[in-house]
């Protein structure tokens, strides 16, 4: 006998979850989302928060003059994997009109930064140099009152002091806070508002300024408490209540008790895919390394697990299993382990290389997270060349983020106190340390130098594109990725295979129904974010690719589970 019934019964409080939870409320649906854990917001509340989304009301504001024939020729002449094409049309066709909706709904929640980052292959058929992503409107975490605890905090690594979030241009008037005014004013502001946080919002225990995908997390929140759907925390989702093949429910543990809650229009999973589950990897990405996900811990592919169980397919078709990127791990103060995904603050950066265990260079540093990791798996494939370690030199070190580390002397000499910052007092000493051979990595730094100098990477093309020189120094020329790295002390972190999420995941169609075996849609069940396969197959055209599937499925499924006939 079931205990409660609702409309929707959502599985996870990312992004994906709650935006689908809105817009069943918007259509006149009862939803409840179930989190499992005490916090809301998942990975989600980790992340840039960027959406990518051709044609979007924002888009067309700024000017950007794009179609979806124009952006399907970029996927197309950027994803080699046919698999998912139909999906990526519709995402194409649907996405403006998806998140318009959410927005009307909820309010602004995304803008088009001014320097906008260009999709991540500027040069493609198809491309947008001012690119098509859109990022989170900056948001006061004070107005979600006693109810800001809920949300899950950043990751400390990315934020000011640990604690106070940045945007983009904000670690920009950082950096260049001593030479410039309104830079210094900028910074000025930052520094005023995380002592009033510290002062007056002390119970918060963080910074209550909020940007990226905590800022949308945040925001879908408080339109979720206004409406009063209920986003119960601890409560996991264990199973799926199934009658005549249609799913009509779900089971859950709180607090260690099981109970159920019927769902009349279908159940919508949204768990945030399997990064942490060692045997869903090993089933699907057996050759890959577990543990270095900079995702929440929490996502440990419940949800896929559990609709397998229930007969769904997972699709192994993508090329990827992951959306990739390198990963440095350290030890916090508080003694917790960080995986800090080296996502686009430092390795374009110019006195910066990456190389192998020969001492060689191996990939265009600049070049985005997921095709270095995957250039990091060809090497691994090839020899066991890993480790693969970051490396830089002293003037690098003063000026720019290296992982974790921001370009402070006190936090150098901590990193270097806890391991994670490797220093050499000559390339030699460097090379022992990491276990390099002292001589090729002598020569790879010299035939480097030789080239910086000139500002043309003729190896491996650092800071030749459009989206190399975005991410690079704009103040330094002639190649705002090159320079030499000549002036001692040394410097290396490791870095490993990571990701911020698994591509493959639940097969699902245009609706994300998910199929079961044979390519049927399950009648009740759909899969968003993580959960549903990656409908960009393995490849990573731009940033925002993840999160904006994952807010434009969940807008389709819930449209579709508003149609379905009444349990
Ligand atoms: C540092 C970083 C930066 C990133 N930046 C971007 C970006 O800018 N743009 C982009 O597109 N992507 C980005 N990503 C990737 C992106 O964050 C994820 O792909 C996305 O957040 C996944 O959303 P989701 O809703 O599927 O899952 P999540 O946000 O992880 O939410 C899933 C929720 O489900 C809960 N859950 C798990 N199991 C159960 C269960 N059994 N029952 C109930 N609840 C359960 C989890 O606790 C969690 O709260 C980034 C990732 C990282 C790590």
């Amino acid at each position: 006998m079931s205990d409660e019934s609702y409309d929707l019964v959502i599985a996870g409080s990312g992004s994906a979850g709650l935006a689908a939870a809105i817009i069943a409320h918007s259509l006149g649906m009862r939803a409840i989302v179930v989190e499992k854990t005490d916090l809301v917001g998942g990975t989600s509340c980790y992340s840039g928060g960027v959406i990518w989304v051709p044609n979007s009301r924002q888009n067309v504001a700024s000017g950007v003059q794009d179609s979806v024939d124009r952006a399907e020729r970029y996927l197309d002449s950027t994803i080699s994997n046919s698999h998912e094409r139909e999906a990526r049309r519709v995402y194409l066709e649907r996405g403006g009109e998806a998140v318009a909706y959410l927005e009307e709904k909820t309010g602004p929640l995304f803008y088009v930064r001014a320097i906008n980052s260009p999709d991540y292959y500027p040069e493609a058929d198809g491309a947008e140099i001012q690119g098509r992503a859109m990022t989170p409107i900056t948001y006061d975490g004070r107005n979600l009152k006693e109810r800001f605890r809920d949300l899950r905090s950043p990751l400390p690594e990315l934020c000011l002091f640990g604690r106070q979030m940045l945007e983009l241009m904000d670690v920009y008037h950082l950096l260049n806070a001593r030479r410039s005014l309104r830079s210094a004013w900028h910074t000025g502001k930052l520094l005023l508002r995380d002592v009033k946080d510290r002062l007056f919002y002390r119970q918060y225990g963080r910074g209550t300024r909020l940007t990226g995908g905590n800022a949308l997390v945040a925001r879908l929140y408080k339109a979720a408490l206004d409406r009063d759907i209920p986003v119960v925390r601890n409560t996991a989702l264990v199973g799926l209540i199934k009658k005549d093949g249609v799913v009509c429910g779900v089971e859950v543990t709180q607090n260690g008790v099981k109970r159920e809650i019927l769902a009349k229009r279908g159940v919508v999973l949204a768990t945030g895919g399997f990064p942490w589950s060692k045997d869903l990897r090993e089933q699907f990405m057996g050759d890959t390394e577990f543990g270095y996900s900079a995702t929440s811990p929490d996502s440990t592919g419940d949800g896929i697990a559990i609709a397998m169980q229930n007969g769904g397919q997972f699709d192994r078709k993508n090329s990827e299993g992951a959306f990739w990127t390198p990963v440095s791990v350290g030890t916090r103060a508080d003694g917790s382990t960080a995986r800090f995904p080296h996502l686009m603050a430092d390795r374009a950066k110019p006195r910066l290389i990456a190389v192998n265990r020969l001492g060689q260079r191996f990939f265009n540093e600049a070049e985005n997270y997921h095709d270095f990791v995957r250039a990091m798996h060809r090497e691994l494939g090839n020899g066991d060349q890993q480790p693969v370690h970051l490396l830089c030199d002293a003037p690098y070190l003063k000026k720019y983020a290296f992982g974790a580390i921001p370009p402070l002397a006190s936090e150098r000499r901590r990193a270097l106190r806890s391991g994670y910052l490797i220093e050499g007092r000559t390339v030699e000493e460097l090379a022992h340390k990491i276990g390099v051979d002292p001589s090729r990595l002598k020569q790879t730094i010299t035939a480097f130098n030789q080239d910086a100098r000139k500002g043309v990477d003729a190896e491996f093309g650092k800071g030749s594109s459009a989206y190399n020189r975005y991410l690079g120094d704009a103040t330094h020329g002639p190649n705002p990725c090159l320079g030499p790295i000549e002036k001692a002390p040394f410097y290396a972190i490791r870095v490993y295979a990571g990701d911020i999420g698994t591509a493959m995941g639940l097969a699902a169609d245009e609706h994300s129904r998910v199929l079961d075996e044979n390519g049927v849609a399950i009648p009740g069940l759909y899969a968003c974010g993580n959960d549903r396969n990656s409908i960009m197959a393995g490849s990573y055209p731009s940033g925002g690719i993840t999160i904006g599937p994952a807010l434009v499925f969940a807008y389709l499924a819930v449209q579709h589970a508003s149609r379905a006939q009444e349990n």
